[in-house]
Parts: C-alpha cells; sequence; structure tokens
C-alpha cells in the first residue's frame, strides 16, 4: 500500500480553449463588431489555455529580466536580458497583432479583436502586456508628427517579434515604451525638470538633446520611447530611439531594475538622459496632449487585462471548486460557495461587458465618430476608475476559493493577487482619474451627454436602474472633489447595468442590479441578496476540459 495517493484534488486546469469557453468574452466579441475575428481568436485560445502557454507564463516570471548596466571591461552596456519564455510569448502576441492590428486593419471592430486578444495574453502573463499596450498606444499619438511616423509605423506594426539589440533598420519589427514619471512627480508631469533644447533649428520633428532622468520606465529594451520634457516653449513630446540614424547608441543609462511586487517577467527600469537625442513630436509646450493620446489607449487596456484577471480568479476558483470536495460535497454544489462564486462572476461579466463597450468606444472614434469619441472620453476614466479598484479584491476573494493552494505560489493565484493593483496604479491612479472624470463633466459637456444617452437607451429596462440613474444625476450636479470617487463608483455602476440589463442574460442582469444598485449592499463578494436564481450566472462560467 503506497503512502501517497492523491485524492480531492482537482485535475491540472490546461488544455481548455481560453477564448471559445469564455461565453462573455465571446459574447462581448460578437457584440462590439468583432465576430469576424472569431475563428482566429478561437486559434489563439487554443495556446492561451494550453499547458504550454501557462508555462511559458511561469517561467518569465520565475525567471525575471536581468539588468546590465556594464560590461566586462566597464563600458556602459544599458541592457536587459529575459528568459527566453518572455521573448515566446512576446512573439506569439506580436504575430497575432496584438501590439497594433488595427492601425493597419481597418476592418469596424479591430480595436474590439485586438482588446480580445489582449484579454487573452493577459492570462498567462500580464508583464509582457506591458510593451504589447505601449506599442499599441504610441502610434496614434506618433501620428501627431506625421514624418515620425511614417519612419516608425512600418516596424511598430510589423507582425515580427525582434528582441535583437540593434538600429531598427536591421530589425524586422520594433516596439515602443514611454517616459513620463519622474522622482519628483508622477501624476503631476507638469513638474517634470528633464530638460530639452533645439540642436538647431526647434519646432515640430525636429532634432533635440535631452538631460534628466525617469523614475520609472517599463519595458526598457524597447527601440523607441515617448518622452516628455521641458523644452523652451514648454513640456513636450519626444521620440527618443535607444539608437541614432548614424547606427551608434543614443545615451539612456539604465541605472536600476525596479524590485516589484508583482508584474515581475516585465523590467521597468530608472533611466538617465546625458544629451540623449530626440525628436519633437508635435509643437513644443503640447507635450501633455501628446502623450494622452498615448495613454488613452494604455487606459483602454488596463481595463481590458484587468477584466481579463477577473476571468481568470473566476476560471481558476471555479475550476477548484468543481473537483474539490468537501463536508461531503464538491464546494461547487455547497450554497454558499455558489454565493461567492457567482458574485465574482457578476464581477468579472461586468468588467468584461464595460471594457469591450469601451474598446467599441476606441473604434468607432478612430473612424472619426464624434459621439463615440465623446463617449470614449468620459467612459475611459471611470471604467479605468472602477475595473481596476475591483481587481485586487476580486483577487483576493478568487484566491481565497482555493483554500491554503491558492496562497501556494504553483497555483498561479499569488502572482495574480501580486499584479492585481498595478492597473489601478499606472497610467493615471484611481484620484487622478477621478478627478479626470470631473474634468471632463465640468469642460466637455458632450462627453457628459454622450454618458447620459448610453443610459437613456436602457431606460426603462430595470426600475432599479431607472432610480440609481435618477440620483446619480443629482450626485453630478453637485460634484465636487471630495465626492469624486463615489461619484465615478456610481457612474461606473450605471454603465455596467446597462450593459448587462441591455445584453446579459436575465439572471445576470437581475443578480447585478439587485446587488450593486440598491442601499442594502454586502460588503465583501458573496453577500448577495435572497431569492437570486444564480444557477444560470453560474453555468456561465465554468471551464470543461478535454
Ligand atoms: C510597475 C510600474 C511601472 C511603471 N511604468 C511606467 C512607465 O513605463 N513610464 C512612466 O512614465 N511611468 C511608469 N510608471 C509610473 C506610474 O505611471 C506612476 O507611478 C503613477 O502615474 C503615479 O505617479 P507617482 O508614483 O509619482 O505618484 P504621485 O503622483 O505622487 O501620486 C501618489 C498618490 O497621490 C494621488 N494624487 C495625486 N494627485 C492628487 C490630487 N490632486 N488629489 C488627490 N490625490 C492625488 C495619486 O492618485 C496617488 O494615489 C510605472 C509605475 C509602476 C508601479
Amino acid at each position: 500500500m503506497g503512502t501517497h495517493l492523491v485524492t480531492n484534488q482537482p485535475p491540472p486546469l490546461e488544455g481548455y480553449n481560453a477564448y471559445e469557453q469564455d461565453v462573455a468574452l465571446v459574447e462581448a466579441v460578437h457584440r462590439e463588431g468583432a465576430a469576424w475575428a472569431h475563428a482566429e481568436l478561437v486559434a489563439l485560445g487554443t495556446f492561451y489555455g494550453s499547458r504550454e502557454a501557462r508555462e511559458l507564463g511561469t517561467l518569465a516570471n520565475t525567471y525575471p529580466p536581468v539588468l546590465h548596466t556594464h560590461d566586462r571591461y566597464g563600458q556602459r552596456r544599458d541592457e536587459v536580458t529575459y528568459h527566453p519564455a518572455y521573448h515566446r510569448l512576446m512573439a506569439v502576441a506580436v504575430e497575432a497583432g496584438a501590439h497594433a492590428a488595427p492601425w493597419q486593419d481597418h476592418r469596424p471592430g479591430a480595436h474590439v479583436a485586438r482588446a480580445a486578444k489582449l484579454f487573452l495574453l493577459t492570462q498567462v502573463d500580464a508583464g509582457h502586456g506591458c510593451p504589447i499596450s505601449m506599442t499599441y498606444a504610441a502610434v496614434p499619438a506618433l501620428r501627431r508628427q506625421p514624418e515620425l511616423a511614417e519612419e516608425w509605423e512600418a516596424s511598430l506594426t510589423a507582425r515580427r517579434y525582434d528582441p535583437r539589440f540593434l538600429p531598427a533598420r536591421h530589425k524586422e519589427g520594433a516596439t515602443a515604451g514611454m517616459a513620463m514619471t519622474e522622482k519628483q512627480g508622477g501624476s503631476d508631469v507638469r513638474a517634470n525638470t528633464t530638460r530639452a533644447v533645439p540642436v538647431g533649428r526647434s519646432g515640430p520633428g525636429r532634432e533635440y538633446r535631452l538631460v534628466g532622468h525617469k523614475w520609472f520606465c517599463s519595458a526598457p529594451m524597447s527601440d523607441i520611447f515617448l518622452v516628455l520634457a521641458q523644452a523652451p516653449g514648454g513640456l513636450s513630446c519626444f521620440l527618443v530611439p535607444r539608437w541614432l540614424p548614424d547606427g551608434t547608441r543614443n545615451p539612456f543609462l539604465l541605472q536600476r531594475l525596479k524590485d516589484k511586487m508583482g508584474n515581475r517577467s516585465n523590467a521597468s527600469a530608472e533611466v538617465e538622459f546625458e544629451d540623449t537625442a530626440g525628436w519633437l513630436v508635435g509643437e513644443e509646450g503640447q507635450g501633455l496632449a501628446v502623450i494622452l493620446e498615448m495613454v488613452n489607449h494604455t487606459r483602454l487596456d488596463c481595463v481590458v487585462s484587468s477584466a481579463a484577471g477577473m476571468r481568470l480568479g473566476i476560471v481558476e476558483a471555479a475550476h477548484h471548486a468543481a473537483h474539490r470536495a468537501a463536508f461531503g460535497k464538491l464546494l461547487w454544489h455547497q450554497p454558499l460557495m455558489r454565493c461567492v462564486l457567482a458574485d465574482l462572476i457578476l464581477e468579472s461579466e461586468a468588467a468584461t461587458a464595460l471594457a469591450f463597450r469601451l474598446a467599441r468606444a476606441f473604434d468607432a472614434s478612430a473612424r472619426g465618430d464624434p459621439r463615440e469619441a465623446a463617449f470614449r472620453r468620459i467612459a475611459t476614466p471611470v471604467a479605468k476608475y472602477w475595473v481596476c479598484k475591483r481587481h485586487p479584491a476580486h483577487a483576493a476573494e478568487a484566491l481565497e476559493c482555493l483554500g491554503g493552494n491558492g496562497y501556494v505560489e504553483d497555483s498561479g493565484m499569488p502572482r495574480l493577487f501580486r499584479e492585481s493593483p498595478l492597473n489601478g496604479i499606472w497610467e493615471g491612479s484611481g484620484n487622478v482619474i477621478c478627478l479626470d472624470v470631473l474634468r471632463a463633466l465640468r469642460r466637455e459637456p458632450a462627453s457628459k451627454e454622450a454618458f447620459w444617452e448610453e443610459l437613456d437607451a436602457v431606460r426603462g429596462l430595470d426600475p432599479r436602474l431607472d432610480r440609481f440613474c435618477l440620483s446619480l444625476g443629482r450626485e453630478m450636479e453637485e460634484a465636487d472633489e471630495p465626492s469624486a470617487r463615489r461619484l465615478v463608483e456610481r457612474m461606473a455602476l450605471a454603465l455596467q447595468a446597462g450593459q448587462l440589463v441591455r445584453n446579459g442574460p436575465p439572471a445576470l442582469a437581475e443578480a447585478f442590479c439587485a446587488s450593486r444598485l440598491q442601499e442594502q449592499t454586502g460588503h465583501t463578494f458573496g453577500a448577495l441578496p435572497r431569492g437570486l436564481n444564480i444557477d444560470p450566472i453560474l453555468d456561465r462560467a465554468r471551464v470543461q476540459l478535454p
């Protein structure tokens, strides 16, 4: 008789289709205009649900990037090396066009299809999503300076990942990063002290020299960076390549890598500029407006990848519960566990629905739809605040569904948990994002109108949502800084409820409105009101293994 019979542990969670089995994702992709991408997403879903992908994600995080400041002779090297698993994940993502496809593929829904790719890749490793997202986001900002876009867009959108540290003209593809944050200020970039002086004539597209530092600069092996610096005419945005046109290195002194809580597969560096060449994008003094074009796109990706993190939490929690018995029953059949899982699924579905509605707004505004551009303006910070804010609590509860196993690294849940606060911090931290919503409400009336038009379309479908919108309207009129979080939270809940009431299965919409829109709401996941029909909610989320 052996001593080690393993029973009552779930089978490995692998070999499922991460796209096809995600009903909420498939519905969102179809609803928001990217049904044409279904076959490609199914193929990607096979990879991202495979054992191979899962192992690559684990390896890329177990063996994080390494900084080499100098070579053996004392010369500066300023290079970061990565585990091959990271490069493989990058290659799959770039070949799928997750970094840039919509800038070449003009079919309606292209941004939605790309968001679905990001949603899938994030679930095996969120870290490489950072350079993928920044490359996507850099293109529209670069287009503010057409000759620079002309020079770089082909390599940024190429579907070839080429990690070699070479001048871009010798490479098959390029990636982009951004550097705004300095030691003395991240949210308030006007406090930037990095200086830029023109080499000859000043002006858009011209060469400048930068002196200064950046306190956070992620994916430092990217080929180009959009960098904020103070030019004579004010805060300006520069394209800073790692190599100069003559084939020599542009000074880009990597001082240190951050020892981060999570997101470990992705390097985030401190960098110094010492007469570093940069080319002005847009006018001097317009740096904030230019970089915001980039930041808005990465904010969309924060929403998409936090929704993806929630989906991963659900998959793991539901899988465990479906195979683990306690007190004579599978956890899946324990009434209180069913409440917890159903509540987590509600949150994940609402996040996914809002993320993909937002992706459609990006898609339509890229094609010049002014109403969708106005909706995008306000829905981006609203969704960024709320979906990213919900992720850490969601990850913690999903982790707990696995009991002690969830607290152990092998399960992947600690990595998910450590990752979960990040999207709330970068690309605008919570308060800053809420203040941005107030700014939009005050200064851009079209965005406020677009917000209400979105909700007018669902008026009459649920009395709780109607009442909620009435009181939200009053709060909006009285909005001030101290109440901004409450306001933005409620704006997000209204948008999520609107999505679910219009499109979701009735049981899901009912449970969301009953648990999120009334005064008597629970404060932890699983504290659902009595009497809800949660079976259909649970049935949507479970993954079937082959
Ligand atoms: C892993 C990681 C990677 C990063 N990568 C990059 C990168 O590649 N490039 C880059 O440029 N930056 C990067 N960042 C930096 C990130 O964008 C900043 O940390 C973020 O914008 C916040 O800036 P800060 O850290 O200076 O905080 P601060 O601006 O000092 O803010 C601190 C807190 O104060 C709050 N706050 C600020 N202003 C107000 C106000 N007026 N009212 C109320 N509250 C306020 C903020 O919401 C925040 O909670 C990265 C950060 C992390 C963690």
